[in-house]
């Protein structure tokens, strides 16, 4: 199990075929405002993959083609925000998408605590930290803790995955999740059009 730091861009061809879990890392919550600093990628099979972007060097032809690709399902934590970012610096729609915070939502009904640490905890058993969560992503030179927080927030997303979907199906909301997966990238074209704070489906 190996954490691979590149600069600007993906090399060619690190991935095995099939879905691949991705969280970006930013300067904040604000995509207007808070660059794009990292983002890693993992295909499940041990090894993560994390990309770092200088200011204002946004080209990254081969992380573009991976995000952008429509026969690879992405796999993420809070999908809705990532997509904005992704779509705001890189210009890409980086789906189709599988969230496992939505997905979490439509299970874990007994629970509000939906964050990425709870819900892997309770799904797979297992721990990581948040500790570097608040941090200088557009540091010149990334800590092994930032680095190996960063990496964590990615390796454990297919197991998570895989028992959503059992526990979707046991509960018969498979579609409906299905559903909210493919609404996500119009969630966050909303979000970068100014509707981020604006339910359009509420009454008011
Ligand atoms: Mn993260």
């Amino acid at each position: 199990m190996t954490v691979y730091l590149h600069e600007r861009d993906l090399p060619a061809d690190v991935f095995a075929p099939g879905p691949i879990a991705v969280d970006t890392e930013t300067m904040g919550l604000h995509p207007a405002r808070d660059r794009l600093c990292l983002v890693q990628l993992a295909d499940g099979q041990g090894d993560e993959h994390l990309v770092r972007f200088a200011p204002r060097d946004y080209a990254a032809p081969v992380l573009k083609a991976v995000l952008a690709d429509p026969h690879r399902t992405k796999l993420y934590h809070f999908a809705r925000f990532d997509l904005a970012v992704l779509k705001a610096y890189l210009g890409i729609d980086a789906g189709p998408v599988f969230c496992t915070k939505i997905a979490s939502k439509l299970v874990r009904t007994y629970t509000d605590r939906h964050g990425l640490k709870d819900m892997l905890r309770e799904t797979i058993g297992v721990d990581v930290s948040k500790a570097q969560q608040s941090s200088d992503w557009g540091a010149p030179v990334l800590s092994d803790a930032q680095k190996d927080y960063a990496a964590s927030d990615v390796r454990f997303l297919h197991r998570a995955v895989a028992v959503l979907t059992e526990r979707l199906a046991r509960e018969g909301r498979t579609g409906l999740a299905q559903a909210c997966f493919d609404f996500l990238p119009w969630r966050a074209e909303l979000d970068l059009a100014g509707w981020a704070e604006n339910d359009i489906f509420a009454h008011l």
